[in-house]
């Protein structure tokens, strides 16, 4: 069999053994309501506010300021949705940034053509927010700043302490998606001063269509669903027992091996890091050198057809991504690495690797070998490439 190398942790994640098992006993013998009162229910509804907990210790929070949704994009859709509709009287404004994933950056669209006003921060070419502009942005009438934790294409890790000082500093709520940083780098809500997070179970190692917002206690914020009393009356729907416990399995693995995750993979990241300039020419890093998530690599390559590139990195076995256009079916190439100011013609030309505890030295090795010998017959067939010589 051809070998497989799986370099896609930020598009989803392999879920691990435990969590499937922990997932089969709530969808097998204790398939309770956890609404129902008798005994039968309450076992489903004791798991859930178990989970509750775990997942509020990964982020210093409290059980009651976890609510599990859907997952990270409903999250992120109720965070702003909710919030702006909430505080309607003191003002109108949202700011986040330029290079938002789309359950942020399409929602504050969406309110944008509903009476909103939104604030669009640039990033500088490693991908990071400027806090003086964003102080600048602040007005009477902001209500909220929603800024993502780490990029999911790029890697690049914003500083959210700070954000949360100035927001905190101006009465403004602070929001960060939080999808790619949770379980994988130290998060905390208080010392971070971050009002609002969003996570997603998928992401960790855990179940699709999970996810949670953290709400600070005490903020103002209208419902996206409603119905039954679910979630202390904030989110209705019969909760998703299994996928509420495997996310929570997830997350209690995650937390227990983060140092020593971070440093491992964060060493093949930097393996890619060096080794792929050294190899290849007209290569660019994209995102930022060292306040990157562990597992990101990002590098555009010139005169070379990202999806092109995905497809001949398949045929040997390797599911990478690209931010270029037909991927999204866009014309344009991604709007993050647009935002970091790459040339049409050189975003066009991107990769990126997102890596996991599951891989190894030999997937980066064999890897790099695969990319160098498609990197060059691509070139070949480039006119651009081959008139410049
Ligand atoms: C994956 C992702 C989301 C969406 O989460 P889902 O659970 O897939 O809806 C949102 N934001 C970021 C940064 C992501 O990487």
């Amino acid at each position: 069999m051809m070998k497989q190398v799986y370099l896609d942790n930020a598009a989803t994640t392999m879920v691990h053994k435990e969590v499937i098992e922990t997932m089969d006993a709530y969808y097998g013998d204790l398939y309770g309501n956890p609404s129902s009162i008798y005994d039968f229910g309450q076992t489903a509804k004791k798991a859930i506010n178990s989970a509750r907990e775990t997942i509020a210790s990964v982020i210093n929070a409290k059980a009651d300021e976890i609510y599990f949704t859907g997952g990270g994009s409903e999250s992120d859709n109720w965070a702003i949705k909710g919030v702006m509709a909430a505080n309607r009287k003191k003002g109108n404004h949202i700011i986040t940034s330029k290079i938002e994933h789309h359950a942020v950056l399409h929602t504050c669209e969406y309110l944008a053509k509903n009476g909103y006003e939104v604030t669009y921060l640039n990033v500088d070419s490693d991908g990071l927010i400027s806090l003086s502009e964003l102080e600048e942005a602040i007005r009477e009438n902001t209500v909220l700043i929603t800024i993502m934790f780490a990029n999911n294409e790029i890697g690049t890790i914003q500083p959210i302490k700070e954000i949360g000082d100035i927001a905190k500093r101006h009465g403004a709520l602070f929001h960060t998606d939080a999808v790619q940083a949770f379980g994988h780098v130290p998060i905390d809500v208080k010392e971070m001063n971050i009002d609002l997070l969003s996570s997603s179970a998928h992401k960790i190692h855990g179940p699709k269509g999970v996810g949670m917002l953290y709400i600070r206690k005490g903020i103002k914020i209208d419902n996206l669903i409603h119905g039954g009393a679910q979630e202390s009356k904030k989110r209705a729907g019969t909760e998703n027992v299994p996928g509420i416990c495997g996310y929570s399995k997830a997350a209690e693995m995650a937390m227990d091996s983060m140092n020593e995750r971070m440093s491992y993979v964060s060493g093949l990241r930097d393996r890619f890091l060096k080794k792929i300039p050294e190899a290849i020419e007209n290569v660019r890093l994209n995102g930022h050198p060292t306040k990157r998530l562990p597992g990101n690599v990002n590098f555009s390559f010139e005169f070379i057809e990202g999806e092109s590139l995905l497809l001949y990195l398949d045929m040997e076995g390797i599911s990478a991504s690209s931010g270029s256009a037909c991927t999204s079916g866009a014309l344009d190439p991604s709007h993050v690495l647009m935002a970091i100011g790459l040339p049409h013609e050189i975003a066009h030309g991107s990769l990126r690797l997102s890596l996991s505890e599951f891989t190894t030295e030999e997937d980066v090795d064999y890897t790099i070998e695969k990319l160098i010998g498609v990197v060059h017959r691509l070139r070949l067939m480039s006119p651009l490439y081959i008139r410049r010589k």
